[in-house]
């Protein structure tokens, strides 16, 4: 039997990352991206054919030396990122830099040293944006740029490469760690029935991935619904 295609999913240690590698395992061979190595080892352990890939994505010659094991790739699904939030008068540089450096240098840096593999394979880039990357709103200005430019990035790596699919994805809130850490910087109640499932984050992932050959979904914006 052929082998099945193979799939790196970066930010699989836990929220949505974690969710789209389940949803991706009964399809794909899998390797997990993150730097938490027990979360991605008990994550292995569930699914089949899947292997962490334990990397800090701000490392670039880690990434590197990662990257250069992998000569074909069928999909990329860029997980990965931070949400470092603030007004403009609370977000001095650092803020800033954190921000663009997982979320937009380091999906490009990666999905750079990954383009051989992927035109190889004719494969699919799928980039997890945000509603932020769509409207900015106050307090959110860091966070927001950067996938305002990480929709840029995908915009400009599906015009030049043509043979590729690429994929944004707008999430509202979702409950995960990274949603609840913004809930508490608000002040607010965590009320996870008012946010998206990573479940229902991933099956717009695969929505996109399991496509037929034919189709390209450029596009895919998924808000929560009142439950
Ligand atoms: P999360 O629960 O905080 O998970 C973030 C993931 O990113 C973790 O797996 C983490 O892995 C990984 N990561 C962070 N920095 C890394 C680094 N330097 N190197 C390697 N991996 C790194 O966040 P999430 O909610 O699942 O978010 C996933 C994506 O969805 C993000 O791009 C986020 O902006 C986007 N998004 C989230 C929401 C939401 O409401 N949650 C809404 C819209 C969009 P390790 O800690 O193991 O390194």
């Amino acid at each position: 039997m052929a082998d099945r295609p193979l799939a790196l999913v970066t930010g699989a240690s836990r929220g949505i990352g974690a969710a789209v590698a389940r949803a991706l395992a009964p399809t794909h061979r899998l390797l997990l991206g993150g730097r938490d190595e027990l979360a991605l080892a008990e994550l292995a352990g569930e699914l089949p054919e899947t292997s962490p890939w334990p990397v800090d994505l701000t490392d670039a010659s880690a990434v590197a030396a990662a990257a250069a094991e992998i000569d074909s790739l069928d999909v990329l699904v860029h997980s990965a990122g931070v949400a470092k939030l603030g007004t403009v008068e609370d977000s001095p540089a650092e803020v800033w830099r954190h921000n663009f450096e997982v979320n937009v240098v380091a999906v490009a840096e990666l999905t750079r040293l990954l383009l051989p593999a992927l035109r190889a394979a004719r494969g699919h880039v799928v980039l997890i944006n945000s509603g932020q990357g769509l409207a900015a709103r106050e307090g959110w200005g860091a966070y927001a740029a950067s996938k305002f430019g990480l929709r840029a990035f995908a915009d400009v790596l599906r015009a030049e490469e043509t043979a590729l699919r690429v994929t944004s994805v707008f999430p509202g809130r979702t409950d995960t760690q990274m949603q609840q850490a913004v809930v508490a910087g608000e002040g607010g109640d965590y009320t996870p029935e008012k946010y998206l499932r990573p479940e229902s984050v991933a099956a717009a992932v695969c929505s996109a991935v399991l496509a037929s050959p034919d189709a390209h979904l450029t596009e895919i914006t998924v808000r929560p619904r009142p439950r």
